[in-house]
């Protein structure tokens, strides 16, 4: 903890979608996952809360405390000075669950599913972006059999 962020990454520590693992969220001991897994797992179904915005940084915030960035698929950057782009993004997504996230076949860029078949297309660098908040890491869980001492043989 605490170390320079390494900036070798070339091969090792990238999964089958190119992404690479997250350090900082390992819900079971020894397992990795992507930024797409992550998503998958521990956000899906949730609601997205609110828009967030910092500066021209736009990102989803959902009720589980994630922040994913709605990067724009053409540029790969996100425009929360751009009124249109973020009435576009608040009118199919705020309020709504997340149901599936996924990457397009062909252009590697990430495509968030909502219910009735909505979606919203976003560039792959929300991904890449993407950083788990380290306060909903769970706990790692224990696996405990319990003890018992064989009565005394005499
Ligand atoms: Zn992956
Ligand atoms: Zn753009």
């Amino acid at each position: 903890m605490g170390s320079a962020k390494s900036s070798s990454g070339k091969t090792a520590g990238i999964c089958e979608h190119g992404l690479h693992w997250l350090k900082a969220a390992s819900p079971e001991p020894g397992e990795r996952v992507c930024a797409l897994e992550y998503l998958n797992r521990y956000v899906a179904p949730r609601r997205v809360d609110r828009l967030d915005r910092r500066g021209t940084e736009l990102y989803l915030v959902f009720d589980s405390g994630e922040k994913l960035e709605c990067c724009c698929e053409t540029c790969g950057e996100s425009h929360g000075d751009d009124p249109g782009f973020t009435d576009d993004i608040k009118d199919v997504a705020l309020g709504r669950r997340a149901l599936r996230f996924r990457l397009e076949d062909k252009s590697g860029h990430l495509v968030v599913w909502f219910a009735r078949g909505d979606h919203l297309h976003l560039h792959r660098n929300a991904l890449v972006r993407f950083h788990p908040p380290r306060r909903s890491r769970t706990r790692p869980t224990r696996s405990v059999r319990p003890a018992h001492t064989p009565p005394a043989t005499e």
